[in-house]
């Protein structure tokens, strides 16, 4: 049995029902198979697989705090830090009812690749907690958010493992996460990122991950010799990824029509109201339906269903396997150019090969939605310069960080003779860093 085959079979069956995490592993294996039989022997050798698909540390820990009822409640916390070849864990934080270890490990796996790709010191970590911050009261959040730091604190710092935010942690428990950290260790240091802009936070990280993946969706675009002016984009999710992908693809001149969230989805086909979108989802966290009642263009369906609506381009950024065989089938037969992943793996395997299969230009999220992260780097790099850089700097720094991603993963796929499978592309260049670094710093 080949090496790569071996460390796949032995990895699944060591680290049972963690679903999530064997999808990813398998994905990041296939594809990284030519590489590793370029000098199978010396990889077996040295258990530079089994290393890299076995976390540095994995926390777990419980999370006790008092809602607003005077009960006590208790959640499950987690950090794996995944690997730090290349520079100190860095990764967000999902807070969602859906987290267990098996999302926790895919998302940290998947986070060395992205942190590689992005040409930063960063290496790859991932953390959570099964807590709902939906429905809680501000109060509740900070409880929750208190309780989780004050365990968390003694396995982080600004050069150990820095944080961020993900799905259910936006800037509100950042900044709790924040503080309750710096009253415990007594130390003001950017050891999160995503924090306000009065305590350290960067300009252009808010909107950075989706404004990344346009940067990216476009560059991907132009290689093809296609303009986004004019195309019909169908985005999924209506979070802090979908909103600024909306935005950045309205800017270049593409038409979004759709976004959705935990209970129903939009088609609007004027176009997607941005300004209307934020106030909806970010200033009153309500639910799309708000949106359908502010405006008279666009029609509000339960369930899912963004895929079914004709489009160019689709943007998945809602979360894990929401892009399914069956949709893959609905948006070629739609005619559908491109798909670039905003969330991390909301496309499954099959649904990945499929599109590929048809000639549909397919952006991996560890390349496309890298931007969040790159500019988590570089929040990191101000706070330890102790300077704040204008929104203009980053964003030109994130464009051409993206543009750089591209131009590695398209060139790492030619290399390999998979010209244009980005998929292949992204892992094999963000691998190679990563197992260099490991190979020159021994056996650890
Ligand atoms: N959660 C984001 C991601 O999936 C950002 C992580 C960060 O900024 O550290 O990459």
């Amino acid at each position: 049995m080949s090496y790569v085959d071996e460390v796949i079979e032995t990895i699944i069956e060591q680290n049972p029902g963690e679903a999530e995490f064997h999808q990813a592993l398998r994905e990041v294996m296939e594809t990284i198979r030519v590489v590793v039989e370029e000098n199978e022997e010396e990889y077996r050798k040295n258990a530079l697989l089994e290393r890299l698909a076995n976390p540095e540390r994995q926390i777990k820990f419980r999370v006790p705090w008092v809602d607003d009822n005077g009960q006590v409640q208790v959640n499950t916390g987690y950090r794996v830090q995944f690997n730090s070849a290349i520079g100190p864990y860095k990764g967000g934080l999902r807070f969602h009812p859906s987290v267990n270890i098996g999302i926790i490990k895919f998302l940290g796996f998947e986070q060395i690749f992205k942190n590689s790709l992005t040409g930063l010191p960063i290496g790859g970590g991932k953390g959570g907690s099964n807590f709902d911050p939906k429905g809680k009261s501000d109060r509740e959040v900070m409880a929750f958010c208190q309780s989780f730091m004050t365990e968390l604190y003694r396995h982080i710092g600004a050069d150990t493992d820095v944080p961020a935010g993900d799905i259910g942690v936006g800037a509100r428990e950042v900044g709790f996460l924040f503080g309750q950290y710096k009253r415990l260790s007594n130390s003001y240091e950017g050891v999160l990122t995503g924090k306000g802009l009065t305590f350290g936070g960067s300009l252009a990280r808010t909107e950075a991950t989706g404004y990344g993946l346009l940067y990216f969706t476009n560059a991907m675009l132009k290689a093809n010799d296609i303009d986004i002016a004019g195309k019909t984009i169908a985005v999924s999710g209506a979070g802090n990824v979908a909103i600024y992908a909306i935005e950045k693809a309205q800017q270049l001149g593409g038409k979004p029509v759709t976004c959705s969230d935990s209970t129903g989805w939009i088609y609007d086909p004027e176009g997607i109201d941005v300004a209307l979108l934020k106030e909806v989802k970010e200033v009153k966290r309500e639910r799309l339906t708000a949106y359908a009642e502010a405006r008279e263009s666009a029609e509000y369906h339960e369930g899912k269903g963004v895929w079914t609506v004709k489009c160019d381009i689709a943007l998945p950024c809602a979360t894990q396997n929401e892009l399914l065989l069956e949709d893959a089938k609905t948006l070629v037969a739609n005619g559908v150019l491109a798909v670039a992943e905003g969330a991390n793996m909301p496309t499954t395997i099959e649904a990945t090969e499929y599109l590929q299969e048809n000639n549909v230009l397919f952006a991996p999220g560890k390349a496309s939605n890298a931007g969040g992260v790159a500019t988590s780097a570089l929040e990191m790099a101000q706070n330890s310069q102790r300077l704040s850089w204008t929104f203009e700097e980053v964003d030109l720094k994130l464009k051409n960080i993206m543009e750089n991603i591209f131009a590695n993963v398209a060139a790492a796929a030619s290399e390999y003779d998979m010209d244009k499978n980005y998929v292949a592309g992204a892992n094999i260049a963000g691998f190679k860093k990563v197992v260099e670094a490991m190979n020159a710093q021994g056996i650890v």
